[in-house]
């Protein structure tokens, strides 16, 4: 089966860097790109027009968590009533023995809704860094159902999280725990790699860099280069973390991961926001960027979700000079890698007061080429002969494209996820004039919509200060909500 996508602007790859095609062609052959860049000339059983609209690779996030951050819009809130455990901290720290885990019907809903949030978006590969647990064969089924590729495992650490009556947050160290999750992880490796049709693959998720001991994190490296799989962290995500590391070990969170031989071209770290090179922890001797640059580690910039509290790379600029592998990632909510470009370069010009800082090349490439590299994959994140047909159809009739001379400067200048019209992924179409061809979308929203109300509500009763969601978050004017 040969499909002829014609007349739109083709973003193809001639082995080097990206280029676009003016009225170009892309030929997918069942999962794979035939030809990419000119026009085609040749028989195919179907064509697709693409004209007014751009043909580009399919985006990495490195950056979601099938835990439905869809309803973690609180946890964003820079007006949130709680500021030192802002970021992830309020939400994996509840009183200890008070959050009960949800039911499996939820788990699924909530995973349903992030996979097809995150695919309406432009991800074509979603890099799974860490979701609610349990039913791993429900887990295979929906991403072999919904036709989304998939990097993951769950996620493992032996230093749980929970703060006591007073909102004192605490490291509670559970040794068992975080071996029985580690080892859980191995087995989804094992029984999982390679399944979906080869769209669902394994890589090893060390929770956070201070929730797990040196000693599970290099377990965890170790096992991850035994498997051939990637392997990553969240680090310099927050400040606590950096004090605690710079406590434990005298060292940036940074530093230490390289000591312990955690960094290569086969990790990705989620944000990486703090290091030496940021003001905030004040802590400017030795060069992360050099560090970060010298192992070949991956940075997954998530621009949106920083910016909203007030944080960013220090900078965009300084990291791709320095010789950083930059990627992007959405987090929490929305999961839409069109706005992320724009937020990572507009982020990029701010930091540096440079407006030639963070420029659309760079930022396009951080979202495409840059995720494949710790994934290994020269076959994601391009178009030429030879790739996984992964690829987006974008709407640029109506971002006035014709008056731009550069339709990726329009894209990253103007776009937003809601002009995806096309999602192929393995050369099937799952998204087509902007909806999900394989599933009742709405039906979806409706019980993912479900779920959260119902995780709000339970709120009060984790939380040390029995604090409900509009405490934490205040409404932007008082909200009148209506009956249930
Ligand atoms: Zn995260």
């Amino acid at each position: 089966m040969k499909t002829h996508i014609e007349g739109g602007w083709v973003v193809a790859f001639n082995g080097r860097t990206h280029e676009v095609h003016e009225r170009g062609s892309v030929v997918v052959e069942d999962d794979h790109v035939l030809h990419a860049g000119p026009p085609y000339g040749g028989p195919a059983d179907a064509t697709i027009s693409a004209r007014g609209k751009l043909v580009s690779p399919g985006f990495i996030n490195t950056h979601v968590h099938t835990a439905g951050n869809g309803g973690d819009y609180l946890l964003l809130d820079m007006a949130k009533n709680d500021y030192r455990t802002a970021n992830y901290m309020s939400f994996a720290a509840p009183l200890k023995g008070a959050m009960t885990p949800p039911p499996p019907e939820a788990v699924a809903a909530i995973r349903q809704y992030v996979f097809l949030h995150a695919l309406k978006g432009g991800t074509t590969t979603i890099i799974d860094v860490g979701g609610l647990r349990g039913d791993w064969d429900g887990y295979a089924r929906l991403v072999d159902d919904l036709g989304v590729r998939v990097y993951g495992s769950p996620t493992f650490r032996d230093r749980n999280t929970f703060m006591d009556a007073h909102g004192r947050l605490y490291y509670d160290h559970d040794a068992a725990a975080g071996e029985a999750a580690f080892k859980e992880a191995l087995e989804f490796v094992k029984k999982f790699d390679g399944s979906a049709g080869g769209r669902l693959r394994g890589m090893l998720n060390a929770a956070q860099v201070e929730t797990c001991t040196e000693s599970l994190l290099r377990a965890g490296k170790d096992a991850a280069r035994t498997l051939n799989i990637p392997i990553h962290t969240h680090a310099g995500g927050n400040l606590i973390e950096f004090e605690r590391i710079m406590a434990e070990y005298r060292k940036t969170p940074i530093q230490f991961l390289a000591d312990i031989g955690f960094l290569d071209d086969r990790t990705l770290l989620g944000h990486a926001v703090f290091t030496t090179a940021h003001p905030w922890p004040r802590y400017p001797f030795g060069d992360d960027l050099r560090v970060l640059a010298q192992t070949g580690a991956t940075v997954g910039h998530c621009p949106y979700k920083y910016a909203k509290m007030a944080m960013t790379l220090q900078s965009f600029q300084r990291y791709l000079e320095a010789g950083v592998t930059i990627a992007i990632g959405t987090d929490t909510f929305p999961m839409d890698m069109v706005a992320e470009l724009r937020w990572a370069s507009i982020l990029a010009k701010i930091a540096d007061a440079n407006y030639q800082a963070g420029l659309a090349r760079d930022v396009f490439n951080a979202a495409t080429l840059g995720g494949c590299e710790f994934l290994g994959r020269a076959d994601l994140g391009r178009l030429a002969p030879g790739a996984k047909a992964d690829l987006l159809l974008i709407n640029l009739d109506h971002l006035g494209a014709p008056v731009y001379a550069d339709p990726i400067k329009a894209l990253v200048d103007a776009g937003c996820g809601r002009d995806v019209d096309t999602v192929m992924v393995d050369g099937k179409v799952l998204v087509q004039g902007g909806r999900v061809t394989r599933v009742d979308e709405d039906a979806v929203y409706a019980k993912a919509r479900l779920v959260t109300q119902r995780y709000w509500e339970q709120v009060p009763r984790w939380r040390w200060d029995k604090a409900g969601v509009d405490q934490i978050i205040p409404p932007a004017f008082p909200l009148r909500r209506a009956a249930p």
